[in-house]
């Protein structure tokens, strides 16, 4: 009996104290005043949220000082954002774990949001998990889809598992806030209205150099950065193509095109292509206008990648093949005879219109 009422004592001080917390926020990730694009989508798929549950969105900006952290406040108010806690130091300058940590760590103790998204980039990933360890509370990773459930009041956050074959669906109840990672490309990039307006709110990071043991010594940029991501058409082939000369094929219709090039999984893991041009669940999401799958199955591994796009136009010599259960267009028979004429017709199309 003491037991059990100490029990629901408990659980009614876990939700007075998850009361306290209110508001969505995004972290809003920046490199040299460049902001990546995803935070812009989250904060769409924040604002949705927080219009179902009646809250306010903000943004929240680490960064080395500078003019270009308030031209980037202003597009995350254009964006949807209600506001921006900023924190400029020079700490912030390169990306470090511990810094970074500290500075959204303190902000969430402080002003007490109950749902916090972050990119799942190279640095969201990092930060979302050092974050989510130091507040002891839940993360989601890789989610795909984000909405309330108005019966617990908490984010539904739905995301790929046991290899993709299934989807599950994860809330955080009893800590806060509910934190979850999307990949860029998953969400809709909102539209950007320049007449919106927002409040910033300026906080000390309160930390010094010498507190920190790492250290930038240097930053290598990778050259020719491939942008399969944000590419408005796309060409990719799969496992179909046979052999790893017929993926000229690929290249070739794709530079009729202006198109970037994907593939499959198991092209990569034949070292037919670099692992950046992998799409699917364990590679990029990708939102084209125009992709076309040569050759390809449409594994569901591979279909949450290109879920997003426009219009899907699938090359497979088996009808049965499931990439036809979700392609726009499809063409059955063999790639290999298909892509030449298909090139050609392009090519052809394409002169008449420039001349
Ligand atoms: C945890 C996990 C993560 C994964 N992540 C990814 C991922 O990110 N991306 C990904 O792609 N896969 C991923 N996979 C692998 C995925 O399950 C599939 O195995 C893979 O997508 C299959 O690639 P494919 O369609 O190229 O090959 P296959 O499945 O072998 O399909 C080849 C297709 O080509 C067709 N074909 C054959 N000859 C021709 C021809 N001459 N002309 C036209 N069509 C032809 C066949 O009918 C067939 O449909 C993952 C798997 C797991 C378990």
């Amino acid at each position: 009996m003491i037991e059990s009422s100490r029990l629901s004592e408990r659980s009614v001080e876990i939700d007075e104290r998850i009361a306290t917390y209110k508001g969505v926020w995004v972290f809003i990730e920046t490199d040299c005043g460049h902001t990546n694009p995803v935070s812009w989508e989250l904060i769409g798929e924040g604002r949705k949220l927080a219009d179902t549950l009646g809250v306010e969105v903000w943004g929240v900006i680490l960064s080395a000082p500078g003019d270009v952290n308030y031209d980037v406040a202003k597009d995350a108010f254009s964006y949807g954002a209600d506001g921006v806690y900023l924190i400029e130091d020079e700490i912030l300058g390169d990306y470090r774990t511990v810094p970074y940590t500290k500075g959204l760590t303190y902000l969430v103790n402080k002003y007490k949001p109950e749902i916090l998204l972050l990119g799942a980039t190279i640095l969201g990933r990092d930060l979302a998990g050092a974050v989510a360890t130091t507040l002891t509370t839940g993360l989601t990773a890789d989610c795909t889809g984000l909405r309330i459930d108005v019966e617990s009041n908490s984010m539904a956050a739905t995301r790929p598992t046991f290899g993709g074959s299934l989807l599950c669906t994860i809330h955080t109840l009893k800590a806060r806030p509910q934190m979850a990672t999307v990949r860029p490309r998953v969400m809709e990039m909102p539209i950007k209205k320049n007449n919106r307006t927002g409040q910033i709110v300026n906080v000390n990071l309160g930390m010094k150099e010498e507190d920190i043991i790492t250290k930038v010594v240097d930053y290598i940029r990778g050259q020719d950065q491939i942008q399969l991501a944000f590419s408005d058409f796309i060409v990719s082939g799969g496992r179909g193509l046979g052999k790893i000369e017929n993926f000229r094929l690929i290249n070739e219709l794709a530079t009729v095109l202006g198109a970037e090039v994907g593939g499959s999984l198991p092209l990569v893991q034949a070292g037919w292509i670099d692992s950046e041009r992998q799409i699917g669940q364990t590679g990029k999401t990708v939102r084209p206008k125009l992709y076309i799958a040569v050759g390809i199955s449409g594994a569901i591994q591979h279909r949450v990648g290109i879920d997003g796009a426009n219009c899907i136009v699938a090359i497979n010599s088996d009808p049965n093949a499931p990439i036809f259960d979700f392609a726009h267009y499809g063409i059955v028979g063999d790639a290999i005879k298909i892509m030449p004429s298909l090139t050609e017709a392009f090519r052809n199309r394409i002169n008449q219109i420039v001349v």
